[in-house]
């Protein structure tokens, strides 16, 4: 059987390479080992969870939506099994963005690229359509075949099985996706009933698509080209950082072995092609260290296959340091640590935005007071020579009960408050919020001219629930003409 070999095209040492250059189909080849057996549980488990999270239900009471991973748009509310996050509550978001930002940093310093690799949705999907692309068309030169052929009824059955699957996986993506903004049960019945929003047609239409050109045409070319994190994940990286790495200092210099002296000249490495021929973003490992480099390790699993069968020790390529590779060429012995400052202090950074945010939840309050004073007019001069100022009260009720509540305003000597729609005025208001609501409100302060020393005067405004005592308070001003 002739070997077809398809590797990158490289510019001559000596001319400039070119600022753009075609596509070079990469047709990567199967493989097995440790590392593709790791690739594929990864690649179930987050299927797993992507497809079937949003069918996860979670109690949370009459009335309420009984999803366990949930962003109601329309209530604006997201839930996250037992945690209710409101929009004045975005932080919990940000803190949960900062939480996984640096745990990646943490893990790509000591395990350079295996979130790329194994994790991201990128190479998950990928792998996915290249596991049916196989399944139809063949192993790798099977398919460098058949693009080569001219058409037939056959070649044209084979493309259209492929990209009708890809589709359906597509729109399983789309679908699953608008789910987590949507309750699923109802989501699916509406779908059989041909009964279906346009807004949510738009997004499970936006995700089929980019899923369907993400990972079934671009591919590796997303890695190389669209996405920011290879350009910056190299700053995370130090001579300890484990990365998919050839040990040339065993391969090199690299040739066929063949029966006799001149094999004894060679290193370890026979020329074989296998690391690059099964490598998804079609580069050769042992050029060294590439952009392109997903650190997916499938080129380790490949070369051992190699390694067994011309009888050499293991590894030729493997997760190393360059630290263990200089070691290690140099006749010294290798060792990895993974305590070093750099991870100490991604670490430290990990406890501490951990420790903030389960901080944050344990002490999360049910009730909150927004105020907004009025700004046009600032004020207004009664008939009786009073100063009157206007505040919209928003008190946010996150209890599953109504409550009530009264609001009182500290810092205006003489001052009195009175509810927009009610004709008496008093020091204090009583308030009634639904479950789960805010209550908005307009009340007005009123202080007679004589008592403002000041053109504007701090207040407080504190709220108390009647049956609990919890309190929440908001500090505002109070504004009256110039002195
Ligand atoms: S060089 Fe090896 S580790 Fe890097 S992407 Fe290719 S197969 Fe994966
Ligand atoms: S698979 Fe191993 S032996 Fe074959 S070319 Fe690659 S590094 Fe050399």
């Amino acid at each position: 059987m002739t070997l077809i070999e398809t590797r990158p095209t490289e510019a001559p040492p000596d001319e400039e390479p070119p600022l753009y250059a075609n596509r070079v189909k990469v047709y990567p080849k199967a493989v097995s080992g440790p590392f593709r057996k790791l690739k594929w549980a990864v690649l179930i488990v987050c299927l797993a969870v992507y497809y079937l999270a949003p069918w996860l239900r979670w109690d949370r009471g009459p009335g309420h939506p009984d999803q366990a991973l949930l962003i109601d748009m329309e209530a604006r509310r997201a839930y996250f099994f037992w945690i209710e996050i409101w929009p004045q509550e975005v932080y919990y978001l940000t803190g949960l963005l900062i939480l996984g930002a640096i745990g990646l940093f943490l893990v790509t310093s000591l395990l350079g690229r295996v979130w790329c690799g194994y994790s991201c949705p990128q190479t998950v999907w990928t792998d996915l359509y290249m596991w049916i692309e196989r399944l139809i068309e063949g192993d790798r030169n099977a398919r460098i075949r058949l693009d080569k052929a001219p058409w037939t009824a056959s070649k044209l059955a084979r493309k259209t099985l492929k990209h009708a699957l890809w589709l359906v996986i597509a729109a399983l993506t789309g679908g699953a996706w608008v789910m987590y903004f949507n309750d699923a049960p109802t989501l699916a019945r509406d779908v059989m009933n041909l009964n279906v929003s346009g807004g949510v047609l738009f997004f499970a239409a936006l995700f089929t698509s980019t899923t369907y050109l993400l990972a079934g045409w671009a591919r590796e070319q997303v890695c190389t080209y669209m996405c920011p994190w290879p350009r910056f994940q190299a700053a995370m990286f130090d001579r300890e950082t484990l990365i998919v790495t050839y040990e040339a200092w065993r391969g090199e210099p690299r040739g066929k072995h063949r029966k006799g002296e001149a094999a004894k000249s060679l290193g370890d490495c026979v020329d074989c092609g296998q690391c690059y021929q099964v490598c998804p973003t079609g580069i050769d490992i042992r050029d060294g260290q590439q952009l392109e480099c997903i650190g997916c390790a499938l080129c380790i699993d490949a070369c051992n296959v190699v390694m067994r069968k011309v009888g050499l020790p293991a590894n030729l390529i493997a997760y190393d340091t360059v630290a263990n590779q200089q070691a290690r060429a140099s006749g010294g012995v290798s060792r990895w640590r993974p305590v070093r400052p750099r991870t100490m202090i991604y670490a430290a950074l990990l406890l501490v935005v951990g420790a903030a945010m389960l901080l944050a939840l344990a002490l999360r309050s049910t009730l909150d007071i927004n105020v907004l004073r009025d700004r046009n007019p600032l004020f207004v001069t009664l008939s009786d020579g009073s100063i009157r100022n206007g505040y919209t009260i928003k008190i946010l009720n996150k209890a599953r009960e109504e409550r009530s509540f009264v609001l009182t305003v500290d810092g205006i000597p003489s001052g009195e408050m009175q509810l927009a729609g009610h004709e008496s005025a008093a020091e204090s208001a009583k308030l009634t919020v639904k479950p789960d609501t805010v209550g908005t409100f307009r009340v007005f302060l009123r202080a007679p001219r004589a008592s403002l020393q000041t053109e504007s005067l701090p207040i407080t405004f504190g709220l108390k629930e009647t049956a609990t005592g919890e309190t929440a308070r908001h500090s505002s001003v109070f504004v009256g003409p110039e002195h």
